[in-house]
């Protein structure tokens, strides 16, 4: 019989969004339809993660032209190339 020593692929680790805590890849949570992927490494996180985004968004909407909004200009605001 030949040797189960091949090497197992480690299982890919990733961090949690929020908490930053190294969770295999197989049981992060990941928000359904996001723009962008983000992991979780439970609902507490995930939710903690969805409840700041509406925070900023009703922010944001709640208040259209208000001059708090922080932009940074010459870093992220310039297109450059
Ligand atoms: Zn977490």
């Amino acid at each position: 019989m030949p040797g189960p020593d091949r090497p197992k692929m480690p299982e890919q680790q990733i961090a949690c969004s929020i908490c930053r805590k190294e969770i295999p890849l197989s049981s992060a949570l990941t928000p359904q339809g996001a723009e962008y992927i983000e992991y979780f490494c439970g609902i507490e996180c995930y939710e903690e993660f969805m409840a700041e985004q509406k925070a900023s968004e009703s922010n944001v909407s709640d208040i259209p032209g208000a001059p708090g909004v922080p932009s940074a200009p010459g870093k992220s605001g310039e297109p450059g190339k």
